[in-house]
């Protein structure tokens, strides 16, 4: 049996007892489709595999059916890797329906710049995973499929809105996956599950084939066990992508290097405001200890402020609903998926019932909110006010990291992993989970989450905030702190 075929069935059957413990971390997967990626050397061509019933889908621009084996020679860059992929991520093998009601069925056309990437990267596609309603929350309590359980305590939430992903990876059911990032979503399932997660510089990664939510600033971020895995596959999927505009003219992420024995000549910057009231007294112990390592291993630790890190999580707010207020305004019945006639013979009838019906809680109260402070008589007040704070925001980073700062240290979330329907009737407190994350997104700065120990066996994650294009340099000081850090050790 070839090595490939032997991980397509191991990853089948860790998914298969990942689902059975009732963990609902993937939506759609299958045997099938993880056997179809194995090259058949009894099939002329060598990748054609058993036929599965996989429906026809419409061929859009560009659209072809993937062989799996494409340039994937021995020795590439993911051979023997499993990926898996959020459920707002653009693949052709499985549905694509941001966990909403309103695209129920739907398969896209096309491939996810990333996907294709990673595919022919030799990375086998394990399935698609649970997630927010297009991205929305903090949880993955908002899914139409309903909550993931956080694999290391199945009464808590495995973090939002890339949870499936996180929690697939933490109980080792994948090795890598892929989680989009508008505003902390794979940095904070990442310190619930105790996995690494990586939010890229903006522009990076190729949006495209990433369903949009807030255009400027989504970005798709990576999960692996480890740093180097996170780094990795960040490495195969970014870089220049002519298919997106907003792509960065640049070569991919180099491959991480391996672990630097000292951190002797880099200044990590502790910024104040991400260290007040309202942490978490297991965050505080873990981030006071992992501090501490990071000094022994020779960093200089430098007390620095970002003024204005109070009005993030305000100008998030506003920000992320307006643009995904006009960015979900495509899914009307007509295009997409689900539709349900109105009682009148009209579009707007239509229109109404379709939105109704196939949009949940948060989805509605997001595009409310979006609507209301881009609507005349509204848009100087917020959305232009959040805008001015956004660029005062972007420019506290600029100011530290050009005093010498190489890199920021900071917790990744003010508590560990919360428990299933805790802050669900209250989304203020559910927005306030982003207040250490949603502020990388805004300055569209690189960011990392790594597990820095454990309280009580829940996870801790600690971050770092790297200058704009600077992954390498995180993931090189993250690597560092990994090999000391005790992500597994009780903190207190
Ligand atoms: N929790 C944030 C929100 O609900 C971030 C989501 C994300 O990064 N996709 O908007």
């Amino acid at each position: 049996m070839s090595d490939r075929r032997a991980l397509a069935e191991r990853t089948a059957r860790a998914i298969a007892a990942l689902e059975a413990r009732g963990t609902h971390a993937f939506v759609d997967w299958s045997e099938q489709e993880l056997e179809r990626q194995v090259p058949d050397a009894k099939v002329p061509g060598g990748s054609a595999g058993p036929d599965t019933g996989t429906p026809k889908r419409a061929q859009g621009p560009g659209a072809k059916t993937p062989s799996w084996t494409e340039g994937a020679g021995a020795g590439a860059a993911l051979d023997g890797e499993t990926v898996a992929i959020k459920d707002n991520i653009c693949d052709l093998t499985f549905h694509t329906t941001c966990s909403s009601r309103i695209l129920e069925g739907w398969r896209s056309p096309f491939e996810a710049t990333a996907v294709r990437r990673l595919r022919e990267a030799g990375g086998l596609v394990a399935g698609k995973t649970n997630c927010d309603e297009f991205a929305m929350g903090s949880s993955t309590e908002f899914s139409c499929y309903g909550p993931t359980l956080n694999p290391l305590d199945p009464a808590r939430v495995p973090g939002g809105s890339s949870g499936g992903s996180a929690a697939a990876v933490a109980a080792g059911a994948v090795s890598m996956a892929l989680g989009s990032e508008t505003g902390g979503s794979v940095r904070q399932p990442a310190a619930f599950c105790g996995v690494v997660g990586i939010k890229p510089t903006y522009g990076r990664i190729s949006r495209y084939g990433l369903v949009a939510f807030g255009s400027s600033l989504d970005q798709i971020g990576t999960f692996g066990s480890d740093v180097a895995g996170a780094a990795r596959l960040l490495s195969v999927i970014s870089g220049r992508d002519p298919l997106d505009a907003t792509s960065l003219d640049r070569d991919p992420v180099p491959p991480p290097r391996p672990t630097p024995a000292s951190l002797a000549g880099t200044v990590i910057g502790v910024p104040r405001e991400y260290y007040g009231e309202g942490l978490h007294p297991g965050v505080a112990a873990a981030v006071r200890r992992a501090t501490e390592r990071l000094r022994d291993l020779g960093a200089e630790l430098r007390d620095v402020s970002l003024p204005h890190t109070r009005y993030a999580v305000p100008t998030y707010y506003v920000i992320a609903p307006a643009e995904a207020s006009s960015n979900l305004a495509r899914y009307d019945g007509v295009r997409y998926g689900h539709r349900v006639a109105g009682d009148e013979a009209d579009v707007r009838s239509l229109y109404r019932a379709t939105r109704g019906s196939g949009f949940g809680p948060e989805v509605r109260r997001r595009i409310l909110l979006g609507t209301y402070v881009l609507s005349a008589g509204f848009y100087d007040a917020y959305y232009a006010k959040a805008h001015r704070a956004r660029e005062r925001i972007r420019a506290d980073f600029a100011a530290v990291f050009g005093a010498g700062v190489h890199a920021l240290f900071t917790p990744t979330t003010p508590t560990p992993a919360f428990k299933l329907g805790e802050n669900l009737a209250d989304p203020v407190a559910m927005y306030l989970q982003d207040i250490y994350v949603c502020t990388a997104n805004l300055a569209g700065v690189p960011a990392l989450s790594l597990p820095i120990g454990r309280d009580q066996g829940l996870p801790i994650g600690g971050q770092f905030i790297g200058p704009m294009e600077g992954e390498a340099a995180i993931v090189r000081i993250a690597q560092a702190l990994e090999r000391v850090a005790g992500g597994t050790e009780e903190v207190r």
